[in-house]
């Protein structure tokens, strides 16, 4: 997209039609500091000699753009249950909580059900697992996130046109304390009418015959979610793969609601990888192209919602070792996620369980570009560094059940691969970022919007006021 054309859609949207095709994107865990590591680890690979913050994401270059407030009603520090309840539904609600309310007695109805119910389509699609906080908070109210089987069930029930992404965590309901289970969750959708698709003919062959769709990644990773985008080989399905192909089995004259989140950006932030999360972000915005196309193709009537459900990880650009400069061109030799690392550092320790630091530095040169030949390169560990590797493959080494569990290591490691982490936090730094948190933050996030009713997502507001513009903005 480019500016002219933002400019041509804000200027055209003073009618009072209801937005009819509506977009929210969520980038889990994406506060100003993923959005602006994106776009600075941009402008760093073209290593130009003065910086430029160049608008290399689409919706950095939206209209309107707010900041948003993203307490819940316990804490200024939200989950994703209560943050995405706060945004489907309007209410503030407690972490953990799916769209009910803080008594945990009252379902709250979302505006993707109030969109269905209006006669719109509506799709759901995340790179994490469709049962996870975010998605659920659209069509499943329980009163704990960990009830995945019973998400399941209600992702079945719901009725909603199309689901796609992650697949699901407890298909078998064996962590369910449910009396009767009706049975494997995705055996009850196929009785729900459901058309199921685990591979990549299958998914692209789908055409808009009116069938209910749940696509599912035909490569599940850590808990049934999509690949980290940096690990995806390029031929598999992508997160925009599923946007193009919600709005070409969603396009009708009632109009339809999709929301896509982008649930590993949280995820990478949580183990402190800023690479797998800034490549996930531009995963993420690849997805947010295929709605801005399909804007531009619909211009008075489609509107197209960015924002964040927290920040996560405490994420700063800027670390003390390196001052007032950043030199991110360094992230560009990791080559896999922190999840990829730790299997490969698995199979490494099962089969050398005597090694020391010097027999795995190879795996890590090989892995995230760092290299110990005495200070010759950008690239090289200094003794600090070092003694920091050695510290935590020491740890790494150890059996599970003998590491260190106190304040120290868990602020060291945050319950992570202490090698692995220890690794993304030097380089991370060496790049000029900074971590405080292995949890989110409760610093406000942006909210950007492109398209009918725009303007109204200008200004400093409250993530439940999302909803309230939201609804309406579609007259439902
Ligand atoms: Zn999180």
């Amino acid at each position: 997209m480019c500016l002219s054309s933002a400019q041509h859609v804000i200027a055209s949207t003073d009618s009072a039609k209801p937005a009819k095709y509506v977009f929210v994107f969520i980038g889990d865990g994406m506060g100003l500091p993923q959005v602006a590591s994106a776009e600075i680890y941009s402008s760093a690979l073209k290593s130009g000699k003065y910086p430029e913050a160049p608008r290399v994401l689409s919706f950095t270059k939206f209209p309107a753009q707010g900041l948003t407030t993203t307490h819940d009603a316990s804490s200024f520090i939200t989950d994703s249950a209560s943050s995405g309840t706060a945004i489907a539904t309007g209410n503030k609600t407690l972490n953990g909580v799916i769209s009910m309310d803080v008594d945990k007695k009252n379902e709250l109805k979302s505006v993707a059900t109030m969109a269905k119910e209006k006669g719109m389509k509506v799709g759901i699609i995340s790179s994490v697992s469709i049962d996870h906080a975010t998605p659920a908070v659209f069509y499943a109210n329980v009163p704990s996130r960990k009830m995945m089987y019973e998400i399941g069930l209600q992702l079945a029930d719901s009725g909603f046109d199309f689901f796609a992404g992650g697949g699901v965590v407890d298909p078998d309901g064996k962590k369910s304390k449910m009396e009767k289970k009706p049975g494997n969750v995705i055996e009850y959708a196929k009785q729900k009418g459901y058309k199921i698709v685990d591979n990549k003919e299958a998914f692209s062959a789908l055409k808009p015959d009116g069938s209910k769709v749940w696509a599912v990644t035909e490569m599940p990773a850590d808990e049934s979610a999509m690949l980290y985008e940096i690990d995806r080989p390029k031929d598999a399905v992508s997160l925009s793969d599923y946007t193009s192909k919600a709005i070409e089995l969603l396009d009708n004259p009632n109009g339809f609601f999709v929301m896509v989140e982008g649930g590993k950006i949280d995820w990478a932030c949580h183990a402190n990888d800023a690479m797998s999360a800034i490549k996930d972000v531009f995963a993420f915005d690849d997805a947010v192209k295929k709605a801005v196309d399909f804007a531009n193709a619909h211009p008075d009537e489609t509107l197209i919602i960015v924002t964040g459900d927290h920040e996560c990880g405490g994420m700063t650009l800027g670390f003390a070792g390196t001052k007032y400069d950043t030199f991110f061109q360094k992230l560009q030799h990791q080559k896999i996620s922190y999840v990829k690392f730790d299997q490969k550092l698995g199979q490494f320790k099962s089969s050398n369980p005597n090694a020391q630091l010097k027999d795995v530095m190879p795996l890590i040169t090989e892995s995230f570009g760092l290299t110990n030949k005495g200070g010759k390169s950008e690239m090289d560990l200094t003794e600090y560094e070092i003694s920091l590797l050695k510290d935590s493959f020491a740890e790494t080494m150890k059996a599970e059940d003998a590491r260190s569990s106190d304040d120290g290591a868990y602020i060291a490691y945050g319950g992570y691969e202490p090698l692995t982490v220890t690794i993304t936090h030097i380089l991370n730094r060496k790049a000029g970022i900074g971590w405080t948190s292995y949890s989110h933050t409760g610093v406000p996030v942006p909210t950007y919007a492109f398209g009918a009713g725009a303007k109204t997502f200008d200004g400093y507001y409250d993530n439940t006021e999302i909803f309230s513009k939201l609804v309406s903005l579609m007259k439902i």
